[in-house]
């Protein structure tokens, strides 16, 4: 109560947000007049005027930014980086403050000169938002495609290059080539990325060279170009997971030059929250076939129907409780669909030894338990056309929010495998991971992050906490007049569909189109027979003809269209009204099925009613929806009673509007705890994966890693000496030929035992006398191949030492994240045990990068292999798999070994003499003076170098 009161004097947090930002729209708008003057060509080159004032604003803060960039590299949380983004994020917004009206001012006059679209004035108030790193709630229709180019364009100005996230690869090149002639009349370049192909804007791709509103979206200005120059644009339009596959293509890239994109500065993502929120779900993987066997999925998917399983029904579990009566007794496994898990019960682990002739107790048979509870979940819980559909062999996912087929992708940990043996399927073989990345996580590697949608508000709280993202809501251009019916409720979904035909046929005889929208393929296509029964034609939009969904939608407000869509097709897609449909009522949108998430819902009514249209919406629900059957049942079927309705009757009553929205909310903050799990496991990834990824990055771009190998020999030959002869012990009990051993498996020391004189040298002695022959051995080698190319060398090591050790890693991880949850813990938390076994993991591996390196380095040698490509086939661009790039071999069939006397044309490497005896340098026939100059070329006496250790 008090809060409202506030909020009449005040208003809301977004109209004070909106209001501070108006005089900032009266600048811009004086500007108009003298903007208006300026030729077309003044208008292309005032960019160079902009970047001369911004630049001169950056070196007055340069100070206080190098200091925000200098923590920021130095933050290892991502808690910690969102802090000083935060910071860095107003000071840079600074840099621009001077000109940004100046600079909006004269995109709008662009955007009218070159496409006939005059920015609205709550446009500008949309750009300024998304300029300071927000996300701008704007509903459906009011042109937040076009609001994108102001803030595209500034933030460009400093040639650091802007993306701008699309849902789908359609609405990436429809928006490049819809604002194309925005930033050819500003003189940028814009660059479009799409799956398998990359484009940049270029008008001259036709004929003509006139561009025209009706040719937008296919193709007709793209110049296909190489991906990187794509990326090299000032602004690069493209959809999420593009972006995403290519940062970590990036980081598997064996050549610098292989890497496509540049630094990420800053991006606008459209649909904000189907990608933050609804995709976040599931995190991009590039995989690559492991060598396992998949004979298991069948034996074990044969058994799942002779299992005894249980559903679980809550009241039923409540009780049981109370009684103390143990429900699991009689059978095999529990499926819980709400929970959406299947467990096995003790009967049920017992059962499945026998049937599979293993020990499921037994660690050796620990993985059968995995695909077991994939199999049955395979079974229970996952529904053909729902949840996947079949074909051609292959079982495709179907996007559980926007309705489309994912070809492509897969269920991971075993799931899609074990639904291949369900249907019968050749079943692929098992896919390990080799790169992986959260889209929370990539996202926030931006320097700076903007988000646009029509519906956010309702997820405000998930923006902030995870991507710190202030959500600020922006009125429309004119007055929403949509009108928003109370939902009808019936008890049965055959009475729910019946009534939606009903009311479609009713409508649709005056000619008023209809859209509606449903959870499923399965649902779409039920409908669509009864709409057949009563001859009323419809197009039907899912997964099964998303290619045409776009240009279907934009017809679905013509007079008597009727469009059945599943509920997010078409999403990006403007539906203008028909001529008279407005005197009709305008649109009206159907819903067949609440959503899990509000937001979904607001979606499918923001179809009808844009830029102040009339338009109506009604949900129909039933007591069977998945919604209501596992979230709000009981709550309403109290209410029913309470409000004594009779049977077969419609109930349409705002406490069950209410109801259901209550449920909604619980389902709301369940998915967002699941998002949240996923991202602080990912997080613990994350930490690895900055050390790794920067770790490649210095060796891709050429670092000199010789200082790095000095040290990682002495921390080596550190761990030795303590293993052989720890601190305290006394020399009597040193274990000299341990030592040796060991030392001369990693590195080319000719010594012996009798060299070292226990009566004479302490630990540290012998300490310097190994350090100091080990660099000699280095240094050595160094003299012998060439500078140039031991550099050369030590980078082919160690990139293939890092990935191949990381790839193992992912893998342990996948595994142990997959064990911590099959685990008890006794009350212990699994993430904590993740995390701390992770960084254990970790620390192995890096353990076991450096000791493999070092051993490398002094064991490969480099070799000229003649017209052979350097170290591998460029990977090409969508094949998820892993270079294998292991040129051991090949380097071993080329024959004999050549100096590098001449420009090399590729190299390879291989492992020096079979026997990895040290080497030291002789030269056949005669003996060589220790005094005489080394004749490894080190410049050194040959009793100090190479002679060290020869007697
Ligand atoms: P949104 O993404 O916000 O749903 P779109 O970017 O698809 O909206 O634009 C919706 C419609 O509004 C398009 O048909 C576009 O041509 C029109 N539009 C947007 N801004 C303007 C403007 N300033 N002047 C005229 N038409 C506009
Ligand atoms: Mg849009």
């Amino acid at each position: 109560m008090f809060g409202f009161i506030l909020r009449k004097i005040f208003g809301t947090k977004h109209e004070r947000d909106i209001r501070r930002l108006q005089p900032l729209v009266e600048e811009i708008n004086s500007l108009e007049p003298a903007i208006s003057m300026l030729s077309d060509q003044e208008l292309k080159v005032k960019r160079f005027e902009f970047r001369k004032r911004i630049d001169q604003k950056a070196r007055e803060l340069e100070l206080e930014l190098k200091e925000l960039s200098r923590q920021l590299e130095e933050a290892t949380t991502p808690e910690g980086r969102a802090k000083i983004k935060a910071r860095a994020k107003g000071v840079s917004n600074q840099i621009f403050e001077d000109v940004l009206p100046e600079v909006f001012a004269v995109v709008r006059e662009a955007g009218r000169r070159a496409i006939g679209m005059r920015q609205f004035d709550v446009q500008l108030i949309g750009g300024m938002v998304l300029h300071q790193g927000k996300i701008a709630e704007m509903a459906t229709g009011e042109g937040k495609t076009l609001v994108a180019t102001l803030a595209a364009y500034l933030n460009a100005l400093t040639g650091e290059g802007v993306h701008i996230v699309t849902v789908n690869d359609y609405l990436a090149r429809r928006d490049t080539e819809w604002m194309g002639p925005i930033y050819g009349m500003l003189g940028l370049s814009v660059g479009v990325i799409q799956h398998e192909k990359a484009f940049v804007f270029d008008i001259k791709t036709t004929e003509t060279g006139r561009w025209e509103l009706e040719k937008v979206g296919r193709g007709a200005y793209l110049r296909e170009v190489p991906r990187q120059e794509a990326y090299n644009c000032d602004v690069t339009y493209g959809t999420n997971n593009e972006f995403g596959f290519d940062y970590l293509r990036d980081n598997m890239a064996i050549r610098p030059d292989d890497r496509v994109q540049r630094k990420l500065h800053y991006a606008i993502v459209d649909e904000v929250d189907s990608i933050l929120i609804d995709e976040a779900r599931t995190p991009l993987i590039i995989s690559g076939p492991a060598e396992e066997s998949t004979d298991k999925y069948d034996r074990i998917n044969r058994i799942i129907p002779n299992l005894r399983r249980r559903w679980i029904i809550e009241e039923e579990e409540a009780r049981a409780k109370r009684e103390g009566i143990d429900l699991e007794r009689g059978y095999d496994a529990s499926v819980d669909e709400k929970a959406h898990t299947w467990t096995l019960t003790e009967e049920g682990e017992a059962k499945c030894g026998q049937l599979l002739g293993i020990d499921l107790s037994d660690p050796k048979d620990m993985s059968y338990r995995a695909h077991i509870i994939a199999a049955g979940r395979a079974h229970d819980l996952f529904k053909r056309d729902v949840d996947y559909v079949v074909k051609d062999g292959r079982v495709i996912i179907v996007d559980e929010f926007t309705g489309r087929l994912m070809p492509g992708r897969r269920w991971s940990e075993g799931l899609h495998q074990a639904i291949e043996a369900k249907e019968n399927l050749r079943i692929a073989r098992e896919s390990q991971t080799l790169a992986t990345i959260t889209f929370q996580n990539y996202f926030r590697l931006y320097e700076k992050l903007a988000g646009m949608t029509g519906t956010a508000d309702t997820e405000a709280g998930e923006f902030n906490e995870i991507y710190k993202l202030d959500v600020v809501v922006i009125p429309p251009n004119r007055p929403l007049v949509r009108y928003e019916w109370d939902d009808v409720i019936y008890k049965t979904e055959r009475e729910k569909f019946n009534a939606v035909a009903d009311e479609i046929a009713k409508l649709h005889q005056d000619g008023r189109p209809i859209l509606i929208g449903t959870v499923s393929v399965e649902k779409s296509e039920r409908l669509s027979a009864l709409l057949r029964k009563q001859s009323i034609p419809h197009e039907v939009l899912n997964a099964k003809n998303h290619e045409r969904e776009a240009h279907i939608i934009a017809q679905a407000g013509q007079r008597g269209v009727v469009t059945l869509s599943t509920n997010m097709a078409g999403r990006g897609t403007d539906i203008v009204l028909g001529p008279g449909i407005a005197q009709l009522s305008g649109l009206h949108v159907i819903g067949t099925e609440r959503h899990e998430a509000r937001r979904v819902d607001n979606q499918l009514r923001g179809r009808a009613g844009r830029q102040g249209d009339p338009g109506s919406s009604r949900f129909f629900l039933s007591l069977e929806d998945d919604l209501m059957r596992l979230f709000g049942s009981d709550r309403i079927a109290s209410i029913m009673d309470r409000l004594h309705l009779p049977e077969n009757q419609p109930i349409e009553h705002p406490l069950v509007t209410r109801a259901i929205t209550t449920a909604q909310k619980r389902v709301e903050v369940r998915n967002f705890d699941i998002r949240k799990h996923l991202l602080e496991y990912d997080d613990v990834m994350e930490k690895q994966r900055a050390v790794i990824y920067e770790q490649r990055r210095l060796v891709l771009e050429g670092e000199d890693l010789g200082s790095h190998i000095i040290s990682w020999i002495e921390e080596i030959l550190d761990s030795i000496l303590d293993t052989y002869i720890p601190e305290r012990a006394h020399p009597d009990d040193w274990d000299l030929r341990g030592l040796i051993e060991r030392i001369s498996q990693i590195f080319p020391i000719a010594l012996q035992k009798e060299d070292i004189d226990i009566s004479q040298i302490t630990r540290e002695g012998l300490r310097e006398m190994l350090l100091g022959d080990i660099r000699m051995a280095y240094q050595a080698k160094e003299a012998r191949i060439g500078p140039e190319n031991m550099r050369h060398l030590e980078r082919l090591v160690m990139l293939q030492v890092i990935d191949e050790r990381w790839k193992e890693h992912l893998r342990a991880m996948d595994d142990l994240k997959e064990g911590i949850g099959l685990r008890g813990y006794g009350g212990r938390d699994p993430l904590m045990e993740y995390k701390r076994e992770g960084f254990e993991y970790f620390d192995v591996m890096i353990g076991a990068v450096k000791q493999e390196v070092v051993g490398l380095l002094f064991r490969v040698r480099l070799v000229v292999e003649e017209a052979r490509p350097l170290v591998a086939q460029p990977v090409p661009a969508q094949q998820f798999v892993h270079p294998r790039y292991s040129t051991y071999e090949l380097a071993e069939r080329a024959g004999p070994v050549r100096q590098a006397g001449r420009p090399a044309e590729g190299w390879g490497t291989r492992p020096e003499e079979p026997s990895d005896k040290p080497m030291p340098y002789r030269r056949p026939g005669r003996r060589i003076g220790r005094n005489e100059p080394c004749p490894c070329g080190s410049g050194l006496k040959y009793k100090k170098c190479c002679g060290r250790n020869v007697h």
